[in-house]
C-alpha cells in the first residue's frame, strides 16, 4: 500500500491561510493597526503607496518586541495574547489568532524594525514569502515600524483580482476609520502617496468623530448612554434630520471591535420611531461593552461577526439608549457631549 499524504511545508500552509486573512491591502492595514493598538501605542502612523499595492507601512510607539519575539511573531499560531482555551472566553485584545503576521509575510515582502523601550538596540527582520532573508540588530525608536511591500508579489491571481486604486483606497479608509473611532485616546495619521489624508489628535470620541467626518457633525450629534448589569451602550447618534440617503457611516463596536450586525442595526432604526425622513439612514457610533464570556468573536478570521449569548437583551438596551437620545433631543435640541 502506498501512502501519499504529506504535511505541507510552512510556507505553503501560510500562503493558504493568508487567503482568508489577507484579501486585499485593507486587510493588511486592519491587522497591523490592531497589532499597534494591542501593543499599547499612543500614536500610530499609517503610510500607504499606490492604494497599498506597493506599500503599507505602520509605525507605532507601543511595546515593541524583543529579538526572539520579533522572529517568533511571524510564526503561524504564535501569539502573546492567549495561552489557554479558557483565555478564549476573556479576550480583551483585538488579536489572538496569531495568524496575521505569518499570513502577511507569506504573500508580501516585509521589513520590520522593532525595539522595546528597555533595550538599547532593536531588531530588523526582512522576510519574503515566509522566508527570513535577514535579521540584524539596529538602532531604532522604541515601538514597531513595519513595512509590507508588493503585496501578493508571489500570488499573481490575487494581485490581478485587486480593484482600482480608488476602490482599494476606500477599503483602506474604512478599516482606518473603524480603528481610529474605536480608540479616540490614540493619535492616528494616514498618508497616501505623501499626501496627508488624516491627522487625528488623541482626545474624546466626540472630537474624533468631528475630526474624521467634518465640522458639520458638531451640531448633529446626540450622546447616548444606557446600562444594565449585562451590557453597557454608549456613543453618539446623528439627529434625525442629519440622516443621509446613502447608507454609510454606521458603526457598532463590541469591546472596541468593529462589527456588522443587522439585527442591532434594526434596533437603532426602530428607536428613531418614524422621525427619520423616508429612505434615509442615520449616523451612529455605538460602543457595546459586555463581559467577553458572553460573546463569541471566533466565528470568522476577520472577526467582524460576533454572537451574543443573549442577543435580545443587547437589542433592547441598544434600542433604549437610542430612543432616549432621540427623545431628549426632541425636547431640548441642545448639544450633549460626553463629560
Ligand atoms: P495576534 O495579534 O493574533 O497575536 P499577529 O500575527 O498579528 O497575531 O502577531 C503576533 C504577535 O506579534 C502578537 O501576539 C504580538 O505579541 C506581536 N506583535 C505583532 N505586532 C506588534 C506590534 N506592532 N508591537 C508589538 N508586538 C507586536
Ligand atoms: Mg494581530
Amino acid at each position: 500500500m502506498l501512502n501519499i499524504i504529506q504535511l505541507l511545508p510552512d510556507s505553503i500552509a501560510n500562503q493558504i491561510a493568508a487567503g482568508e486573512v489577507v484579501q486585499r491591502p485593507a486587510s493588511v492595514v486592519k491587522e497591523l493597526l490592531e497589532n499597534a493598538v494591542d501593543a499599547g501605542a499612543k500614536s500610530i502612523q499609517v503610510i500607504i503607496r499606490d492604494a497599498g499595492r506597493t506599500l503599507v507601512q505602520i509605525i507605532d510607539d507601543g511595546s515593541g518586541m524583543s529579538e526572539t519575539d520579533a522572529r517568533m511573531s511571524f510564526e503561524r499560531h504564535a501569539t502573546s495574547k492567549i495561552r489557554s482555551s479558557d483565555d478564549l472566553f476573556r479576550i480583551r485584545t483585538m488579536g489572538f489568532r496569531g495568524e496575521a503576521l505569518a499570513s502577511i509575510a507569506a504573500v508580501a515582502q516585509v521589513e520590520m524594525r522593532t525595539r522595546r523601550a528597555d533595550e538599547e538596540l532593536g531588531t530588523l527582520i526582512r522576510i519574503e514569502g515566509s522566508e527570513i532573508k535577514s535579521q540584524e540588530m539596529v538602532s531604532c525608536l522604541p515601538g514597531t515600524n513595519i513595512l509590507v511591500k508588493n503585496l501578493f508579489f508571489n500570488v499573481p491571481a490575487r494581485r490581478n483580482f485587486l480593484k482600482s486604486n480608488s476602490v482599494e483606497m476606500r477599503h483602506i479608509l474604512d478599516e482606518f476609520q473603524r480603528v481610529a473611532l474605536a480608540f479616540p485616546e490614540v493619535g492616528f495619521s494616514l498618508f497616501h502617496n505623501d499626501q496627508e489624508v488624516y491627522n487625528l489628535v488623541a482626545g474624546k470620541l466626540s472630537r474624533r468623530i468631528i475630526d474624521m467626518f467634518g465640522k458639520s457633525y458638531r451640531e448633529q450629534l446626540a450622546f447616548c448612554e444606557e446600562e444594565t448589569p449585562y451590557v453597557k451602550v454608549r456613543g453618539y447618534i446623528g439627529k434625525p434630520e442629519s440622516a443621509r440617503k446613502a447608507r454609510g457611516d454606521q458603526f457598532f463596536f463590541v469591546n472596541t471591535r468593529f462589527i456588522k450586525h443587522n439585527y442591532l442595526h434594526h434596533a437603532v432604526i426602530g428607536a428613531y420611531e418614524g422621525t427619520l425622513p423616508e429612505g434615509s439612514h442615520p449616523f451612529y457610533v455605538l460602543f457595546i461593552e459586555i463581559d467577553p464570556s458572553h460573546i463569541d468573536i471566533n466565528i470568522h478570521p476577520t472577526k467582524t461577526e460576533i454572537k451574543f449569548d443573549d442577543e435580545r437583551s443587547v437589542y433592547a438596551i441598544v434600542m433604549a439608549a437610542v430612543r432616549k437620545a432621540v427623545g431628549i433631543y426632541n425636547l431640548s435640541p441642545s448639544l450633549d457631549f460626553e463629560s
